[in-house]
């Protein structure tokens, strides 16, 4: 099935958490990273703290979406993240934005809860994604258009052929 990812992170070297994030995800048995999107950098919401670096991340996975969740705990782990204050700074944060099939459970809300309200998520997901721009489009235009991408940073790459 395939997925999209959602990056985040305001602590520490956030480009190089991105990119360790991308090759832990790559390297999970079973997920396969399509496509990453550029970077974009955005307010925190909650507590004052740093700003964020976004992007969006297409994968192709055989995992469930539980499992795929599971996967992505490991990698932000494994990459520093410690839990305190919801919302609080962090240095990974692995979401996932979107899934081919929709679902809501004790653990997973797919597509992500906060999805529709946030421009720093709508916009990566919307350059991995594109097909999906006749639903999500409006949506991110009624919240300000879609955010710029951060120059001096890689961009939208293919990893794999
Ligand atoms: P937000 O969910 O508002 O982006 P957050 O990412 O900081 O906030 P976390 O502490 O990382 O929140 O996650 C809280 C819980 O959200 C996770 O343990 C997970 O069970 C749940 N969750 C529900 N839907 C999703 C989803 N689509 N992707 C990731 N986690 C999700
Ligand atoms: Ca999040
Ligand atoms: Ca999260």
């Amino acid at each position: 099935m395939e997925y999209v990812i959602g990056l985040g992170a305001n602590l520490g070297e956030r480009e190089a958490a991105f990119r360790d994030a991308l090759a832990l995800l790559d390297a999970v048995p079973g997920c396969r990273v399509l496509r990453v999107s550029p970077f974009y950098e955005s307010e925190p919401l909650g507590p004052p703290q740093p700003r964020y670096l976004n992007a969006a991340a297409r994968v192709e996975s055989a995992l469930a979406p539980d499992a795929l969740l599971d996967a992505l705990l490991a990698i932000e782990v494994k990459l520093g993240r410690v839990r305190t204050e919801r919302w609080g700074p962090r240095t990974l944060d692995l979401d996932i934005l979107w899934a081919a099939e929709p679902l809501h459970s004790e653990r997973l809300t797919i597509p992500h809860p906060g999805l529709c309200e946030r421009a720093f998520a709508l916009t990566p997901l919307l350059d991995v994604a594109p097909e999906l721009s006749r639903h999500y489009g409006p949506i991110l235009a009624a919240l300000g258009g879609a955010l710029p991408a951060v120059a001096n940073v890689r961009s939208s790459t293919k990893t794999k052929p």
